[in-house]
């Protein structure tokens, strides 16, 4: 048992130092100028309090000390005044470094909270797309966003410590020449509210971290009133008062839980503190005895009154920036651990797929999206090669999209495999595989970036192909009303951006994203139910116009309009996660199946209205 104790003791204390390691090289590394002058800084103010309790203690004495002869009187004056002098000078040094130093550590803060910032972006944009399918992985991210300023504190505290920890030590020394029990009186004295202010943050970090989900939950309430996506739900249903109450119930519960665990600890502190002021109190009432027995002069009772005030401010320095540290640790060792995670769809392939014409092939496709969920596709084989227009037709839930998903490798099969000019697609290198195909997808993206930005996204090395994304945008039908815009190119979509925005119908939006998937020089475009938000004459339109432009390219097209992939060189009808038929639109009519059932289907429907 005792042993096991020991262990996990070694361990927190092994995990702690890493912790500060890292911390520190984080700083270090965020930018080396302002930890170098932060660190001459902090010698600076920690030796002028020292420097002042010695000289003051040979002040004491010096004014102490009886001066019968005038000549002595005078030169003790002179002594007195150096003395001051030079106590005026550490102190306004001593100053002089701490105002300096609240002025790095500010910048130092911006930089690192940027720097951390920064790196949790990074890490995010290049996860796995399954990463995001998870709730308890989303947490993570919400976690590690939302704790990017505590991570830099934590790393200020680290800094802290060092640094008080130094203090600490150089006043324990001085008291030791004072009385060598001393020190470790204080030290003893001060265990029992470091132990409990540890304690107390970890349960309270504990406890945050065990309700992670509650806490995203009342982010989302919040968010359900202020983003602009719910804002007419809102309105019109009225709906602040159900989703403040939400709300309300989960923070009310909350707060209870914490402000149990924070009276405990409290109540348990408010009493331990005393204790090392009572050993500072009697030390000190034993000095002034000896010094009134004459055992001890008056300079040495400053030298202590000095020395303990130090100590104090050390021990309580100590205290709390190590129990903001062992908080920080946890938080730490989170954004350690999230930039730490591996992707599944590994990035070791490292063929190259060159420019031309290359064949895909799925071979014996199964995929599910975790262990325990249903099969989504079920032994799928199919080939096609990249100047030749597929198309995708299938009810909801079918897993077309999935088929797309597998395609760009956002995931890999769990069994069979995916074969690009015979060679397993995990064998490219995956930037390189991706560079040939462009996509709209079913759930685009509107960004409020300016037209000029929102087409160029797709190909940014020609971000300033202006030609390009005329062009483009003439492809999708975008033209029509982006040439109405007064500053053209330039003008910003929504006002999320920019205060003069332009706002856009579903409609457009959904052009917008023809245009970003149309700018990119790619062999192979995958539109995935690219016409769900167009008029029928604009469908008709975006398809017509797709084929003409994209003539000897490849696509992968997904509608659930047969009338728009019926042109298409080979359509794959999916039932259940199972490929139910194959072929040419005259091909499937031929064998009326499934297809030609829902194509008859459809044009009845059109006959109707027509
Ligand atoms: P389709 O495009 O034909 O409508 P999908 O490929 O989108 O179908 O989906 C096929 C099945 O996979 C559906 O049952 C859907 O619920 C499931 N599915 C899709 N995405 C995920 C996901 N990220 N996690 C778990 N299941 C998913």
């Amino acid at each position: 048992m005792k042993r096991g104790h020991g262990r996990k003791a070694a361990k927190g204390a092994a995990d702690f130092f890493k912790v500060i390691w890292y911390c520190m090289k984080t700083l270090w590394g965020t930018s080396p100028r302002y930890f170098a002058i932060r660190i001459a800084l902090s010698i600076v103010s920690l030796s002028a309090p020292f420097a002042v309790i010695t000289l003051t203690k040979s002040l004491m004495e010096l004014l102490a000390s009886g001066y019968a002869q005038a000549s002595a009187a005078n030169a003790a004056i002179g002594q007195c005044l150096a003395l001051s002098l030079a106590l005026l000078a550490l102190n306004v040094l001593g100053r002089a470094a701490d105002t300096l130093d609240a002025y790095y550590s500010g910048l130092q803060r911006d930089a690192m909270e940027a720097s951390v910032k920064y790196r949790i972006m990074e890490k995010a944009a290049g996860l796995d797309l399954s990463f995001f399918d998870s709730t308890a992985f989303y947490n993570e991210v919400c976690d590690a966003d939302r704790n990017s300023p505590l991570i830099t504190s934590t790393a200020f505290y680290a800094m802290d410590l060092a640094r008080y920890l130094v203090q600490f030590l150089v006043a324990f020394a001085y008291l030791f020449r004072v009385s060598p029990a001393l020190p470790f009186a204080f030290v003893a004295s001060a265990i029992p509210c470091t132990v409990v202010q540890i304690k107390q943050v970890e349960a309270i970090y504990g406890f945050q971290r065990q309700y992670l989900g509650e806490e995203r939950k009342m982010q989302y309430t919040s968010d359900v009133l202020l983003l602009r996506e719910f804002a007419k739900d809102v309105r019109v249903y009225n709906l602040f008062p159900f989703i403040s109450r939400k709300f309300r119930d989960i923070w009310n519960a909350l707060f209870s839980k914490k402000r149990g665990i924070s009276l405990r600890h409290t109540r348990a502190l408010l009493a331990l503190f005393a204790l090392p002021e009572a050993v500072a109190a009697a030390s000190l009432f034993l000095l002034g005895a000896s010094v009134v027995m004459g055992r001890r002069t008056i300079g040495d009772y400053t030298f202590l009154q000095g020395a303990m005030a130090q100590t104090l401010s050390g021990v309580y320095l100590v205290i709390s920036s190590y129990a903001q540290l062992s908080d920080g640790k946890m938080r730490i060792q989170n954004y350690m651990r999230f930039l730490g995670f591996p992707n599944k769809v590994c990035e070791n392939g490292t063929l190259e797929l060159g420019t031309g014409l290359f064949c895909i092939e799925f071979k014996n496709v199964s995929f599910r999206y975790d262990d325990g969920l249903p099969w989504v596709l079920k032994n799928v084989s199919f080939s096609f090669h990249s100047r030749q227009k597929i198309a995708l037709v299938g009810a909801n839930g079918s897993g077309k999209s999935t088929v797309v998903k597998l395609l760009l490798r956002f995931y890999d099969p769990v069994e069979g495999q995916i074969l690009v000019d015979g060679k397993d697609i995990r064998e490219y290198g995956l930037a390189s595989y991706r560079r040939h195909f462009s996509t709209v997808f079913q759930d685009y993206s509107n960004y409020a970036f300016n037209v000029r930005e929102s087409v160029g996204l797709s190909d940014v090395s020609r971000a300033n192909d202006e030609a390009g994304i005329l062009a483009a945008l003439r492809e999708s039908g975008a033209d029509a009303f982006v040439s109405g815009f007064p500053q053209g190119l330039d003008t910003y979509l929504t006002r999320r951006y920019e205060e003069n925005g332009q706002e856009l119908s579903g409609g457009q939006w959904q052009k917008m994203a023809i245009a970003r998937a149309c700018f990119r020089k790619a062999d192979i475009y995958v539109l995935d139910e690219p016409s769900a938000a167009l008029d029928a004459q604009s469908e008709d339109e975006v398809f017509r116009m797709f084929h003409a432009m994209h003539e000897g390219k490849g696509a992968v097209l997904i509608s659930h309009r047969l009338s728009n992939v019926h042109l298409s060189d080979m359509i794959l009808v999916l039932d259940h996660g199972t490929l139910a038929e194959q072929g040419t639109h005259k091909e499937l009519m031929a064998a009326d199946g499934a297809y030609a059932h829902m194509y008859r289907l459809q044009a009845e429907k059109y006959k109707d209205v027509g």
